[in-house]
């Protein structure tokens, strides 16, 4: 659905950017969290107005809304059904803390927010492909990256030799300080100690008191047999180190499988197309068709077995993630019309096609061209 940015500001659509900015403050005043403590309709239509004024204030995206409206910025969701639920990179707040720095000279952090020394490190994006025989087996597979770990040499905390950061005497600890400015209050960030909360007497000399250093991380992680295209595994701290001690993100797979030369993957089931020469469809034969085990599945084939027919074979499928159930193999049989014929085979042919009765032999045929006859008849 279309949103109304400019109904939503209260604004019409040629309105200049002071203007647009004036109805910005005026909404944010009313709506901010901190003067609706609770209020979900509120913080609901905080959101709302912030999002409405992240995309008017900027010449360009402004355009762009005005050509495309706000599904052309929707973009951006990876598809696929992950069976780690998926999540959300996008951010609600951009663009609004940006206006109150104008405003007031600072940043202000949103109810919930915690302050900096808090803050995890974070999440990471680990993109492996592996083939459809892994996806179907589940795989160990080893990662190599580099990414922000703990210091070993303050083990984390940023501070040299034993020494504990004492706690940042502006603000206690908090890392940010409350400031009413008429009926609003807004936090801040500590300017002493610039949102840690502490303060550092002696920080670390290898990673200058962040508690984090650049290095490689080894890991070995199981893939789930059954995963597909666009699975996300996550391995819950293996993201970045968080600052000063706390707690690591997380590193997320993103899992890609490789086309296979023979079966083709729809969501449980694995399909696969097997030609088989006219005259065995024709007679009956027996195929053997191997799974992606390399165990080989023997299918009866019946005589009159028309090109396109599938058939089933229960539980040769992938494995479903989290379950003991599988999904089937599908066998698409293609009736190959043969070529090269030697002169015996085309006299064959010509003899069976001579003793042939296409209403009984090649009903579909018959049918076919009886209706056409009809039709321009
Ligand atoms: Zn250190
Ligand atoms: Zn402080």
């Amino acid at each position: 659905m279309t949103k109304d940015y400019y109904s939503t500001l209260g604004v019409g659509r040629t309105a200049t950017q002071d203007e647009i900015k004036k109805a910005y403050r005026k909404l944010a005043v009313k709506y901010h969290p901190d003067k609706n403590p609770g209020d979900k309709q509120a913080e609901e239509k905080f959101k709302e107005i912030s999002a409405a004024y992240d995309m008017l204030k900027d010449d360009q995206k402004r355009a762009a809304y005005d050509r495309y409206g706000s599904e052309g910025f929707q973009g951006g969701h990876s598809g696929g059904s992950g069976f780690e639920g998926g999540f959300d990179f996008s951010s609600q707040f951009t663009g609004f803390s940006d206006i109150f720095e104008e405003m007031f000279g600072s940043t202000f952090t949103t109810g919930g927010q915690r302050a900096a020394q808090h803050q995890p490190g974070s999440d990471m994006r680990y993109d492996i492909k592996i083939t459809l025989e892994d996806a179907y087996r589940g795989k160990k597979t080893k990662l190599k990256y580099t990414t922000l770990v703990k210091c070993d040499a303050c083990a984390g905390t940023g501070s040299e030799g034993s020494k504990r950061p004492s706690p940042c005497p502006t603000c206690g600890g908090r890392g940010s300080v409350r400031q009413n400015h008429g009926f609003i209050t807004l936090e801040r960030t500590c300017q002493t100690c610039g949102g840690a909360g502490s303060i550092l007497s002696d920080p670390c000399k290898r990673c200058s008191g962040s508690g984090r250093v650049k290095g490689e991380k080894n890991l070995e992680v199981d893939i789930p047999a059954g995963v597909s295209s666009g699975s996300k595994i996550r391995i819950v701290g293996e993201g970045e180190a968080g600052f000063k001690g706390a707690p690591p993100g997380n590193l997320y797979i993103f899992v890609s499988v490789l086309p296979h030369k023979i079966f083709t993957r729809h969501d449980s089931d694995l399909r696969c197309s097997v030609p088989i020469s006219m005259v065995s469809a024709a007679l009956s034969t027996r195929i053997e068709v191997p799974d992606l085990d390399g165990t080989q599945c023997s299918i009866d084939i019946p005589p009159g077995t028309q090109s396109g027919a599938h058939f089933k074979v229960r539980g040769k499928g992938m494995p479903i993630v989290n379950s003991s159930r599988r999904g089937d193999l599908i066998v698409e049989i293609i009736a190959e019309t043969p070529v090269a014929l030697s002169k015996q085979q085309r006299e064959i042919l010509e003899q069976f096609a001579s003793e042939r009765d296409d209403k009984t032999n090649s009903p579909n045929s018959f049918e076919f061209f009886k209706k056409l006859k009809d039709l321009f008849s």
